[in-house]
């Protein structure tokens, strides 16, 4: 929890997707890995003893409306998400106290992002945005709608980005006005702070904060826990 007089950090946890990739069944934040749900995983390393004052989940309205027992129980706002990913965020944002000073945001789906990256993401967003980031090993393609290849991006200056990604409050806020003004969507929020100009800053991320997307991925991720990979 925050300490003396400086202002605490919030998180918000987005969970509110229909996650179709992943073959039929609940959505895949609310499926069980090991015998706890995939969100649970998720909003752990968010608790206290880190550094977090208050945790908001964005969960489908439905959910948000009757939440099942393992939710209730959840040290958490329990919010109605949106259409998009934007919206969802927004959504949470609203439910974060105007008093928080940082507000770090992570997708329901990672469930392996472990404390030690929450604490660089905190530490960082001090400053300003800032994004969890990892090399590429595959070479990537831009492609036109016929799928014939445009462009070939020099890999040496791309990378991976990951969740939680932390922001000095007042910005993501403004950044979050913008994109409802403009009706812009993005796949992250980093992406909306750089619409406006932000310098966005990286931190190392972690190969075991998989985003669990595919049912192989649920494979994987069953493989890291039994082993001791990620805890
Ligand atoms: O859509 P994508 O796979 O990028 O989703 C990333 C995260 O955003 C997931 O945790 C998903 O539940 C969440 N999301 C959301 N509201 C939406 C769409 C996605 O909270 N409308």
């Amino acid at each position: 929890m925050s300490g003396g007089t400086r202002p605490h950090a919030a998180a918000i946890l987005v969970a509110a997707g229909r996650g179709e990739r992943a073959g039929d069944g609940p959505p895949k934040q609310f499926r069980e890995l090991c015998g706890v749900p995939v969100l649970e995983r998720a909003w752990r390393p968010f608790v206290p003893p880190e550094e977090i004052g208050e945790l908001v989940l964005v969960l489908p309205a439905d959910v948000a409306e009757e939440p099942p027992t393992w939710l209730r129980q959840a040290p958490a706002r329990l919010v109605a998400g949106g259409a998009t990913r934007t919206e969802s965020v927004a959504r949470g944002l609203e439910a974060v106290s105007p008093g928080a000073g940082r507000i770090l945001v992570h997708d329901g789906v990672r469930p392996f992002c472990s404390p030690a990256l929450v604490r660089n993401v905190l530490a960082a967003a001090e400053v300003g945005p800032v994004v969890p980031l990892l090399p590429l090993r595959d070479t990537v393609k831009e492609v036109d709608g016929d799928g014939r290849v445009t462009r070939t991006p020099e890999r040496a200056s791309l990378r991976r980005a990951q969740t939680p990604q932390g922001f000095p409050a007042g910005v993501l806020r403004e950044a979050h006005r913008r994109a409802a003004r403009s009706g812009e969507d993005a796949t992250d929020d980093a992406a909306l702070c750089e619409a406006m100009g932000e310098t966005v800053r990286g931190v190392e991320g972690e190969e075991t904060n998989l985003k669990l997307t595919t049912p192989g991925d649920f494979e994987y991720a069953a493989w890291l826990l039994e082993t001791g990979r990620v805890r």
